[in-house]
């Protein structure tokens, strides 16, 4: 990192399952340049079309355990039944090379990144109704069980959590839900913390014209 290079920001964004928000992240990911989804891992069994390392890295229970003792996640949670946790030197290098690095994680992890990180930018995704979510929860099932019954059992707790979290996105509209992903992402850019090295640049160069305009005078 050069010394006027920002770290990127650390967004977060949490949504009950069938809310959509593993769309609008890949879509985010696809319009967006200097944005990084971070991968994390997860001792639950793959998906059909799920690929190692790509989606997740899927680990043993006992290898993700050994993972915790080492201190090597940022955080980590146990999320219907399943460990899931993100890897702390693969967001450090990230962001530390200025890239915005996306987490989408449950609302317990969210917790401990806000405690540990309050600068971090949180998301919440909400389905625009409970039937809305059962539609798209069925519809990704197609007849395999993947405890669709834990997740409906667990939504409205993940639900009721929205009130710790920065920003709001009601998923009723997916290009709208997109758009407004992408703009809370570009306008944590803009904020004058991150931009107040390029603005002394700026600043410099001006001094600089009038120091010349004095000497010429
Ligand atoms: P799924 O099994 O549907 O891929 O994910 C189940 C839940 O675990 C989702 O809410 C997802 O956001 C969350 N999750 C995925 N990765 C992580 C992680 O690294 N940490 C935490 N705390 N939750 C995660």
């Amino acid at each position: 990192m050069t010394n006027d290079q920002m770290q990127g920001s650390l967004i977060i964004i949490s949504a009950p399952s069938g809310a959509g928000k593993t769309t609008i992240v890949s879509e985010v990911l696809r319009r967006l340049a200097d944005v990084r989804a971070s991968v994390s891992y997860t001792s639950r069994a793959p998906r059909e079309g799920e690929e190692h390392s790509k989606h997740y890295h899927f680990v043993t229970r006992a290898e993700f355990e050994a993972m915790i003792g080492r201190n090597e996640l940022l955080e980590w949670a146990e999320v219907h039944g399943n460990l899931y946790g993100t890897s702390r030197v693969y967001v450090n290098q990230l962001l530390d090379s200025g890239l915005d690095v996306i987490l989408t994680i449950d609302v317990q992890g969210a917790a401990l990144i806000r405690k540990d990180f309050p600068e971090a930018v949180t998301v919440f995704v909400l389905p625009p109704s409970y039937d809305a979510m059962l539609d798209r929860l069925h519809l990704r099932d197609a007849g395999k069980t993947d405890g669709l019954e834990l997740r409906l059992h667990n939504a409205e707790a993940e639900v009721a959590q929205y009130e710790f979290y920065d920003y709001l996105i009601v998923n009723d509209d997916l290009e709208q839900a997109i758009q407004e992903f992408a703009a809370i992402i570009l306008a944590e850019r803009c904020r004058r913390q991150k931009r107040a090295a390029t603005a002394e640049n700026i600043l410099d160069h001006f001094r600089e014209h009038f120091r010349r305009k004095k000497i010429n005078a």
